[in-house]
């Protein structure tokens, strides 16, 4: 006899449950109901989460009959890939749609021996950022834990290697969608998921301070980096309007209070615009940001995005910035923009790509 579904979150019309949306609770609650035994729920989880199975008939220790119902009962929501785009460098921008049609981009950046991923937390943002080319689209919703977590697993199978480590920069404030970034963050983190180290996963936030103050509490050492893009208060507020309630001297504070809480390094980010945040005043008001905080200063010369009035600082004013932060004892690094030439770099993760 078929058993009902009083276990299962029940879904409008006849769409199944996603496996992956069910807690470990909810799925040993089915094994009883099903009359199973408990340990086939941590089975289960090791096929979908630690082995990234794709349908129930992979799960081959568990028995025929079990399999069966588990495909009557729930669905394996796997994403699809809409679109890839591989850049010179060797990084691979993917454009992923999940069940319900809201699609988000990631990026895998391989180097020697490792594999980077840039995953997004929300499909869009809301954020608004004016160099942005995904703040300029909007927020078209915020993504599940689980669907934050097949990005990864989906870059990790395209490139058949382990991802080393996550930064969750792609679309989306991470802080706007905290639980189920801080899921998947878990997620990545378990055994039973990929088992990638907390400190080589980072969380990326445009200075959300509730979100900060929170994560400071979090037992995990998850990295963290913040987005400045402006010591200045006026040429922030222009530049992220999304934060223009939460003002630079509270940010300092807060940051100040995450250093003493949890030991850890934070890096700020920095786009360095033309003409706009790469004065000599900026320059000073970084400085005084910066100084004797234990900060790292991430510089990173401007992504072009197209129609955009903004344009890169050059690479000599660039290294300027990093000499003046290190003259004031200030650790600042060049980033190298990886896939470019692809639109996959920050800020330029839009979905105008190009069908492969
Ligand atoms: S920079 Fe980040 S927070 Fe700002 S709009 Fe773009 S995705 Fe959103």
């Amino acid at each position: 006899m078929a058993p009902n579904r009083k276990t299962l979150p029940q879904h409008k019309g006849t769409s199944l449950p996603d496996i992956h949306t069910l807690s470990h609770g909810q799925l040993v609650a089915f094994m009883e109901e099903l009359h199973q035994p408990k340990f086939r729920a941590s089975q289960i989880e090791e096929w979908v989460w630690g082995k990234n199975a794709h349908t129930f008939d992979e799960m081959s220790n568990l028995p025929k009959s079990l399999r069966d119902l588990l495909s009557q009962h729930l669905t394996i929501g796997t994403p699809k890939e809409l679109a890839r785009q591989i850049s010179l460098d060797g990084s691979r921008k993917y454009l992923l749609q999940f069940t319900d049609g809201v699609s988000a981009e990631c990026v895998g950046m391989p180097t020697k021996n490792r594999l980077t991923v840039c995953a997004s937390t929300q499909a869009g943002c809301g954020m608004g950022c004016t160099f942005c080319a995904t703040g300029k689209a909007g927020l078209a919703r915020s993504l599940t834990a689980s669907e934050i977590y097949e990005q990864v697993r989906h870059i990790g199978d395209d490139f058949h290697t382990r991802v080393t480590s996550v930064v969750l920069m792609g679309q989306g404030e991470p802080f706007m969608n905290y639980d189920e970034t801080l899921k998947a963050l878990r997620l990545l983190n378990s055994d039973k998921g990929v088992g990638i180290g907390a400190r080589h996963l980072t969380v990326s936030t445009c200075g959300i301070i509730p979100g900060i103050k929170k994560f400071a509490n979090e037992k995990e050492q998850f990295g963290l980096a913040v987005s400045l893009h402006s010591a200045n208060q006026a040429t922030r507020n222009k530049l992220m309007p999304g934060v223009r309630k939460y003002s630079l001297l509270y940010l300092y504070d807060v940051m100040g209070e995450y250093v003493d809480k949890t030991g850890r390094r934070p890096t700020y980010e920095y786009a360095l615009i033309h003409g706009v945040n790469d004065t000599d005043t900026e320059l000073d008001a970084l400085c005084d940001f910066c100084r004797g905080t234990l900060a790292h200063v991430n510089l990173i010369q401007l992504n072009e995005v197209p129609g955009s009035p903004f344009t890169p600082s050059t690479e000599e004013r660039a290294n300027q910035f990093v000499q003046r932060l290190g003259s004031v004892g200030v650790a600042a690094t060049i980033r190298n923009p990886r896939g470019a030439d692809i639109d996959a770099a920050c800020g330029q993760l839009s979905q105008a790509y190009t069908k492969c």
